[in-house]
């Protein structure tokens, strides 16, 4: 499942093949996707300029003149960017075809388990818009600060694993890098968030910013190497501390990494070094 680091790698690899492109198609070929597409996506795409591609969470979003483009990967979605007409294959649900400078690619959005969308909304009804209303400050910008963190952390009872995976208090974290950055920064993904004061609270915010960092730029050097092939984003080998361990010895004390499950999602972790 692509997390913050592997959509920011996609976003990266989009920037330069949209920002100040033109779309000249869009191919939409079925009506929806986790929801009902949009019935005039294409038709309020087509012809227009591409001002940025961003990123909000795991939201890439493609800024038009009146309109911004939501682009969501879900559970199993990638996208391919080609500089020649691609053969279709299984799954390939929406491509856009942009052209700059006379310069021409072909982007796929490929979903076999369809949890992704494509949605389109006014510029002026993006901070409004369901899934982007609620969310957090993002992890890599200023407005995540340690005065930011302390405040959130005050009262909250719940383990500090679900507090960090609840996208109110940080934008676009997901299982796999908080339990590497409680490893990181060795905090139980048990511990009570309001209970992570001092030391603990402080080693926390830049571990969650290195891991998240590490992965990008790891991310991007694997973009490199996977182009090549198929021209496929959206999936890198990450190489991990606890994540999927369960059993294996810790990277730093050779403990044997222990699995519990949280709110129904699995935690690994160190408990030698994480307390
Ligand atoms: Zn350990």
């Amino acid at each position: 499942m692509p997390e913050l680091p592997e959509v920011e790698t996609v976003r990266r690899a989009l920037t330069p093949v949209m920002t100040g492109a033109t779309i000249t198609k869009a191919d939409i070929r079925r009506p929806n996707l986790r929801w009902d597409l949009a019935p005039d996506l294409a038709a309020r795409l087509e012809g227009q300029n591409i001002v940025d591609v961003t990123r909000r969470a795991k939201i890439i979003q493609v800024w038009l003149a009146q309109d911004v483009m939501l682009i969501h990967l879900g559970m199993s979605g990638s996208i391919r960017i080609s500089d020649h007409a691609p053969n279709g294959r299984a799954h390939d649900h929406i491509e856009w075809q942009v052209s700059q400078e006379g310069v021409k690619h072909w982007i796929t959005f490929n979903d076999p388990r369809r949890f992704g969308y494509v949605d389109i909304l006014r510029r002026a009804d993006h901070d409004s818009h369901p899934s982007l209303a609620a969310l957090g400050p993002e992890p890599l910008s200023d407005a995540f600060s340690e005065a930011y963190l302390e405040d959130k952390l005050q009262g909250k009872t719940v383990p500090i694993k679900s507090f960090l995976l609840d996208q109110r208090q940080i934008a676009g974290l997901g299982n796999i890098y908080v339990c590497e950055a409680l490893f990181r920064a060795g905090i139980s993904p048990r511990r009570r968030a309001d209970t992570v004061i001092g030391k603990r609270a402080r080693r926390l915010l830049p571990s969650i910013r290195d891991v998240l960092e590490a992965a990008i730029a790891q991310g991007g050097t694997s973009l490199r190497d996977h182009r090549q092939p198929d021209g496929k984003l959206g999936y890198f080998v990450q190489s991990l501390d606890v994540y999927g361990r369960e059993g294996a010895p810790c990277h730093r004390c050779a403990t044997p990494i222990k699995a519990i499950r949280q709110s129904g999602r699995s935690s690994f972790y160190c408990p030698l070094c994480q307390r």
